[in-house]
């Protein structure tokens, strides 16, 4: 007989009190609204989750703009299944296994030649404070150890490490843990509503603003600063799109100076533009490269930094033989059965042409998001790739009220959607289909009709 406690957990079984929920202190949630009312799922297939009530939602936002590939899909979850029997973990420290050749020789192939080499981490948080790091230590190897100052952006999100913290711009996400690293600078970040609002795709205006990083170079002098650090497309606040040139202008300063350009692609990479990364997609070769999510559809917790083959070499080039040339890792650095799901999910994108699929709704979806213009309380939409944002005026006094308000709402009537202020960001898997793109926009204008 089993005790009650070594039985297997029943999701649907499961009945929220004040009680039980407790113990679990949530992240990035209001815990005490959210106990007082809360929303779980307990099933996830294709494009849609149930709730613990038995109600289907569909999936607007790819679970966190990370189920590229749609939920439940078997090909992951038996990959899986297999690889914890087979074997269901290896050492990282001298030891190796397979699948993470495999898998990182994968994800090289996805990218331009020159970006060669893949660290696995566990999350996007940690890939992005593993490429600072890794950052600052090839201008050691190089002997060019006074560069050590990040540059990142106002309104970027790099994740809560505390390097992630450091050279992102999210007031609330640096405001209460202190004075995080020393030595950030900031670029503005490219979002102006008077010049941009309902640009379709990237804005024409706004290219000037890479220009910026001089004056942070004629500030700090070049032989100070290590790297830049963006996301190609700010997601997390509010979908902002790089003018046209922006990104390019950027790598050309950084390479006349010596820094190093960082994309953080834990959204746009795998295929969420139409392209494989957005290195691709807007034609510009960074020396590093964040990833997550899409890299196992989200199934099983896996980051990646991509590095150029000159920062490989160097660190190749300068330890001494047999030492070890990056000490950094995690004790999951690489664990099987992300392995497993990471090629698992790497086999459906290219088994059934997702990324192109994207590419193919592109225009759908542009069409849709801005046929919400002269929706009530709409100030702005954005989208490129598969992404979308519907921009809300706030409430007088009560910015990002009205953005929680239509979230909750949106759900209720059976969307899910992710909220950031007062945007409504949206970033469907990659299989939906047009009847449905056409839901969420059907959805959303109800929505925004009916509150205040
Ligand atoms: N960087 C970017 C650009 C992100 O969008 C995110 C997460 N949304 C992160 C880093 C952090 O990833 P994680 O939550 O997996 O730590």
């Amino acid at each position: 007989t089993q005790s009650a406690a070594s039985k297997t957990f029943e999701a649907t079984q499961f009945k929220p009190t004040p009680n039980n929920l407790e113990a679990f202190f949530m992240p990035f949630t209001s815990n005490r609204a959210f106990k007082a009312k809360p929303r779980l799922f307990v099933k996830a297939e294709g494009m849609h989750y149930t709730t613990i009530e038995g109600r289907k939602v569909l999936d607007a936002s790819a679970g966190l703009w990370c189920m590229n590939c749609g939920h439940g899909r078997k090909e992951i979850s038996e990959a899986v299944a297999r690889q914890i029997a087979e074997m269901d973990y290896a050492p990282p420290f001298n030891m190796g296994h397979p699948s993470s050749f495999e898998l990182a020789s994968r994800v090289a192939a996805l990218l331009p030649a020159g970006l060669d080499h893949v660290f696995f981490t566990n999350s996007g948080s940690e890939s992005v404070d593993s490429a600072l790091k890794i950052a600052l230590a090839y201008h050691r190897a190089r002997g060019q150890g006074t560069r050590q100052k990040l540059i990142g952006r106002d309104r970027g999100y790099h994740g809560v490490g505390f390097g992630g913290i450091s050279v992102g711009g999210m007031v609330n996400n640096r405001k209460w843990f202190g004075n995080a690293l020393n030595g950030v600078d900031h670029l503005p970040h490219t979002y102006n509503r008077q010049e941009m609002a309902y640009s379709k795709g990237m804005p024409t205006w706004g290219t000037h603003l890479a220009d910026e990083l001089e004056k942070l170079v004629a500030l700090h002098d070049a032989s100070n600063i290590a790297a830049v650090i963006v996301e190609p497309v700010a997601c997390s606040t509010g979908v902002l799109v790089p003018p046209q040139g922006y990104l390019q202008k950027l790598r050309e300063i950084c390479t006349k100076h010596g820094i190093l350009l960082i994309f953080d692609e834990v959204i746009t990479g795998f295929g969420r533009l139409g392209a494989s990364f957005a290195t691709e997609y807007f034609g510009v070769k960074p020396d590093l490269i964040t990833c997550a999510k899409g890299l196992t559809n989200g199934s099983i917790p896996m980051g990646a930094v991509i590095v150029s083959k000159d920062i490989y070499d160097t660190f190749m080039g300068s330890a001494a033989e047999g030492a070890i040339e990056l000490f950094h890792g995690y004790t999951y650095s690489a664990h099987p059965v992300a392995c497993a799901a990471g090629l698992a999910a790497l086999d459906i994108y290219k088994n059934e042409g997702l990324f192109d699929r994207v590419k193919e709704l592109s225009p759908y979806w542009e069409q849709a998001i801005h046929s919400l213009k002269g929706t009530k309380h709409i100030v702005d939409l954005r989208n490129i790739g598969l992404i979308g944002a519907v921009e809300l005026e706030p409430r007088a006094g009560k910015p990002g009220a009205r953005g929680q308000e239509a979230f909750i709402a949106a759900y209720e009537a059976g969307v899910l959607t992710r909220v950031t202020g007062d945007t409504i960001a949206m970033s469907p898997p990659f299989i939906v289909e047009k009847s449905q793109i056409d839901q969420m926009v059907t959805t959303l204008r109800d929505v925004l009709n009916k509150i205040d």
